[in-house]
């Protein structure tokens, strides 16, 4: 598909699985219908809602830099549009996506049990909490901004597991994290990119 050869492999995208799956995945079935023509350019897309799908080249990177495995236990704060969770459902033994506004949510849900994402579980709720009764997780990832790392999602995460988060405040650039938990429980940070996403609504205390 040219989406990935252009997009994502020529950006240095390298990971065998990511290229494949995001060849599988049908990216037009999670954008509204007046928008299926544009679904596979090189940006995001509004799906209703104030909110957006992101971009092509930001899913592949993001799901990349996750390192999924095929036995992992995922979860997502912010299933949008459902897309970036189907592109992990390929890759991983489950997802668990978590979704603040209902109607997105139950949109995403339906979407991914029409196109048989059966590994895939949404919640509607908000991510600042992570979802305890799955945790811990091999893998997070989080596709809207807060300004600082959620506690609670550090403690979900296993030893050994990697979180993929962009952090920063909300009328600026953010910065996208990779964080590590070593075995011994460490947290290492490194930098990936400036990127800019919507911002994580909800309860930062909660
Ligand atoms: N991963 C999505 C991109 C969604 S954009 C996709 O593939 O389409 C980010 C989403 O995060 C929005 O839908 C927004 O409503 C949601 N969001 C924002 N704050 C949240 C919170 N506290 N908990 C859960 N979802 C949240």
């Amino acid at each position: 598909m040219r989406m990935v050869e252009r997009q994502i492999e020529a950006r240095g995208v390298r990971d065998a699985r990511v290229l494949e799956v995001m060849r599988a995945v049908p990216r037009h079935r999670f954008v509204p219908p007046e928008r299926a023509a544009q679904a596979y350019r090189d940006h995001p897309l509004p799906i209703g809602h104030g909110q957006t799908i992101s971009q092509p080249y930001i899913v592949a990177t993001m799901t990349e830099l996750l390192q999924p495995k095929r036995d992992d236990r995922v979860l997502e704060i912010g299933t949008g549009s459902g897309y970036q969770a189907a592109v992990l459902s390929g890759l991983v033994a489950e997802v668990y996506s978590i979704e603040i506004v209902e109607p997105l949510a139950r949109r995403a849900e339906a979407v991914l049990k029409e196109l048989r994402y059966d590994n895939v579980t949404v919640r509607a709720g908000d991510g600042y909490a992570g979802w305890p009764e799955h945790a811990p997780f091999d893998a997070i990832i989080v596709t809207a901004a807060p300004e600082r790392v959620p506690q609670a999602l550090l403690d979900q995460l296993k030893p050994g597991g990697r979180m993929v988060i962009p952090v920063g405040p909300v009328h600026a650039l953010q910065e996208l994290r990779l964080i590590e938990k070593t075995a011994t429980g460490e947290l290492r940070n490194r930098r990936i990119a400036p990127v800019r996403f919507v911002p994580m609504t909800g309860d930062e205390g909660g």
